[in-house]
């Protein structure tokens, strides 16, 4: 019999909440699955607020035993030195964040980070024993020109150059597409795509890794479609923006198992 893999749910709030806005939602999510007697051990939830918030959400994490991770949104491919504005995975774990998000559309679109930054950054991630959450995904021109798999497998064969078969790594597939706009994948069609990233996996990191890493779909999740997504043998968890900031909206997505037909 195969690993078990534990669900992941992540939230990506990118840049909204500052820091009151981020510890008032961490609380509020907690109480609001304390209420509903979510049980923590059945899904992992990890959030990711912006850099600026990422110290008042360890402490609040901390002090009350929140059982959420906590993770960033990017990181510097860098160590130290003179890179104005950038943030180092040393500074990151030592913020007790256990992983970071690399690759996400809008870094590779707005910051134009290539598949060799990616890269970089992953191994930076590794470096710091930060858990890399590595986002591929293809364009509507792409899925036009190529069909789906084949730019997020590439994108993925390109990232993992660095990581080694004993590597920590989430991946989400998450087609650019689908992201903020309402228009999420069909789970048949991420659970194709997923399956061929499980694939790279055992190529690349052996069948160990493949069997124990988690991989995300991502892109219009919400608390509506989730449990369709969480059917697929190869969808892990979801990468969620919009659905993880609203307390209701993100509980009911994290409580998926519950959901009337799972
Ligand atoms: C994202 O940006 O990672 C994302 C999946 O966004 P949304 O859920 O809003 O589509």
């Amino acid at each position: 019999m195969g690993v078990t893999r534990t669900p992941l749910i992540a939230g990506n709030w990118k840049m909204n909440l500052d820091h009151l806005q981020a510890v008032a939602l961490v609380q509020k999510l907690h109480w609001s699955l304390k209420d509903a007697a979510h049980e923590a051990d059945s899904v992992d939830v990890t959030v990711f607020p912006p850099f600026t918030d990422l110290r008042s959400v360890q402490t609040l994490l901390d002090a009350d035993k929140i059982p959420f991770g906590l993770g960033a949104q990017d990181l510097s491919t860098h160590d130290s030195g003179a890179y104005t504005g950038e943030i180092s995975g040393e500074f990151l774990a030592k913020l007790n964040c256990g992983s970071v998000i690399i690759g996400h559309s809008e870094r590779r679109e707005y910051h134009a980070e290539d598949d060799a930054v990616v890269a970089a950054k992953v191994a930076q991630a590794l470096k710091h024993a930060l858990v890399p959450v590595i986002c591929v995904g293809e364009t509507s021109e792409d899925l036009e020109k190529f069909g789906a798999s084949a730019v997020p497998v590439a994108q993925l064969e390109k990232a993992l150059e660095s990581a080694s078969a004993t590597s920590e790594i989430v991946v989400a597939y998450e087609p650019v597409w689908a992201i903020g706009s309402g228009q999420a994948a069909t789970p048949e069609q991420a659970q194709e795509v997923c399956q061929k990233l499980r694939d790279v996996i055992r190529e690349k990191l052996g069948e160990d890794a493949a069997e124990r890493t988690r991989v995300l779909y991502g892109g219009s999740v919400k608390s509506g479609n989730i449990a369709a997504f969480m059917r697929e043998p190869d969808i892990d968890g979801a990468l969620v923006g919009g659905g993880s900031l609203k307390v209701d909206e993100f509980s009911a997505i994290i409580r998926y198992q519950k959901h009337v037909g799972v």
